[in-house]
């Protein structure tokens, strides 16, 4: 047998799932994706102006668990300063504003 588990979909559920089996257990992991990059509705990239684009719409990670912290510790996350509110979709923009860096006025 090649693999051990076969995954359809590479979002981060996918590859968390993915990982603890492979590190964890020793697992072979297949993971099938059809979009042309991993990490789900949650990915991002750089474009060609060097500005962060969150492709499936504004992320913001949020966790009180300092085991997930710890866990996420071990893979190359970068950390933005960022200010949390989900009351309205002009927070969400507030919010992507804020990981683009562009000033944001008081009235939004
Ligand atoms: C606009 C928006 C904003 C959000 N903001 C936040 C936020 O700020 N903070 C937060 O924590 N969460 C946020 N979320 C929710 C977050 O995106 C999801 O909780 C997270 O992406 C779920 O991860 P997942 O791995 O379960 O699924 P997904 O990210 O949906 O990944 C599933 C993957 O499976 C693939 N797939 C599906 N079917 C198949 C198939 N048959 N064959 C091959 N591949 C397949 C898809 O292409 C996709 O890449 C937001 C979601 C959206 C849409």
């Amino acid at each position: 047998m090649l693999f051990d588990w076969l995954i359809v979909g590479a979002g981060y559920s996918a590859c968390v799932m993915a990982e603890r089996l492979a590190t964890q257990l020793g697992h072979r992991v297949l993971i099938v994706e059809q979009r042309d990059h991993i990490g789900g509705n949650a990915y991002d990239y750089y474009n060609e102006h060097g500005i962060l684009v969150h492709k499936y719409g504004p992320h913001i990670f949020h966790t009180k668990s300092k085991k997930v912290w710890d866990y996420l510790s071990h893979f190359q996350i970068k950390k933005y300063p960022t200010v949390h509110s989900q009351q309205s979709t002009v927070n969400n923009f507030k919010r992507l504003f804020l990981f683009l860096g562009v000033p944001i006025a008081n009235s939004m």
